[in-house]
């Protein structure tokens, strides 16, 4: 089977950057788009809800250094979203509508945030974890915020509580489970028992009804 001239991922997160990468790696010599709605290059997530939140660093960790992709002939688009895939004609539209021809394509848009429904969860002054701005937005409303009320006790809102309480708020920490990591952890969640006090001064059982 020839190579494929023209390889086309849509989106620049952990794996789109790392497909890239390693298509090159392997010797792929066609052309590789990568459309990212981010519009910083690829980075890893793992620090958005640590040190970057806490405030030990500024920056994230970068897939790859800033000239990676131009030295290794990936055109990376970084902010710049698909809107649309025409399977048949092995077209992307990108939000400009300017159509991007492939012969293979990569979807590796990863997730987002849910929004809780309940009255009240849109409102524009909620913060949610993803993305490095978010984190940087969020690290900036802990530092001048007086409580907290971070919903979900998984991993990233157990570390998103201590890094407001490292910013001096107060905490109040809502999970709908009676412990907080029990997804996460499972048999071992009972190594962390009793932390829970100690990282969020409050941890509330239940599930919210209403933002207000
Ligand atoms: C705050 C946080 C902390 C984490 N900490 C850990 C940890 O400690 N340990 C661990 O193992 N894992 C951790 N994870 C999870 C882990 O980092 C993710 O599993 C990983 O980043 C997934 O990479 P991905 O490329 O598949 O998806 P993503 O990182 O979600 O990247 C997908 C990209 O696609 C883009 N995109 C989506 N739609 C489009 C479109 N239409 N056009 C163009 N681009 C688009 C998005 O903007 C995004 O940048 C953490 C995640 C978060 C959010």
């Amino acid at each position: 089977m020839s190579e494929p001239k023209r390889i086309v991922i849509v989106g620049g997160g952990l794996a789109g950057a790392g497909a890239a990468a390693s298509l090159r790696g392997r010797g792929y010599q066609g052309e590789v788009l990568v459309l990212g709605t981010d519009p910083h290059r690829p980075y890893e997530l793992p620090p958005l809800s640590k040190g970057l939140l806490l405030g030990n660093v500024d920056e994230p960790d970068w897939v790859r250094g800033e000239n990676f992709y131009a030295e290794n002939d990936i055109d990376l688009r970084a902010g710049l979203s698909a809107t649309r895939i025409e399977l048949g004609g092995r077209l992307v539209t990108d939000e400009n509508g300017e159509r991007h021809r492939y012969d293979r394509l990569l979807l590796a848009t990863g997730s987002r945030p849910r929004t809780l429904p309940v009255p009240g969860g849109e409102l524009p002054s909620l913060h949610t974890l993803r993305s490095l701005d978010d984190s940087l937005a969020l690290r900036s409303a802990f530092e001048r915020a007086g409580k907290v009320v971070i919903v979900g006790a998984g991993w990233i809102g157990t570390e998103a509580a201590a890094a407001a309480r490292a910013h001096g708020a107060e905490v109040t920490v809502v999970e709908q489970d009676t412990l907080p990591l029990r997804a996460a952890l499972g048999a071992l969640q009972a190594l962390v028992e009793g932390r829970a006090e100690v990282e969020a001064e409050t941890l509330k059982h239940g599930d919210l009804s209403a933002i207000g």
